[in-house]
């Protein structure tokens, strides 16, 4: 079974599947680390979704992958990570997500 990543869908390469630079898991409900699903994502995906999105947005509203993947602020960014196949991206952490911290 190849592993893929749940937001972008795009495969792992075999040899990577146990590199954590490049597969990560995602806790959906931050915070709640112990009882939170989990979900697999590649680094630039896992990256992103923390750029993009509080803790406290990612626990009361995106916390499945099918609500990230519907989510507006991811839109741009999953159209073009699927044409690419790089596993290690630039991500700037949004002004968003910087004034809460
Ligand atoms: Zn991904
Ligand atoms: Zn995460």
């Amino acid at each position: 079974m190849p592993t893929t990543c749940e937001l972008c869908f795009r495969r792992i390469p075999v040899e990577r599947i146990d590199d954590p630079a490049a597969v990560q898991e995602h806790h959906l409900r931050p915070e709640r680390r112990a009882e939170s699903p989990t979900a697999t994502l590649c680094r630039p995906c896992h990256e992103q979704v923390h750029a993009l999105f509080t803790n406290e947005e990612l626990r009361e509203s995106y916390d499945t992958t099918e609500k990230l993947r519907a989510a507006d602020r991811l839109a741009d960014y999953l159209d073009w990570i699927r044409s690419t196949d790089a596993l290690h991206i630039r991500v700037e952490t949004s002004e968003h997500v910087e004034n809460r911290r």
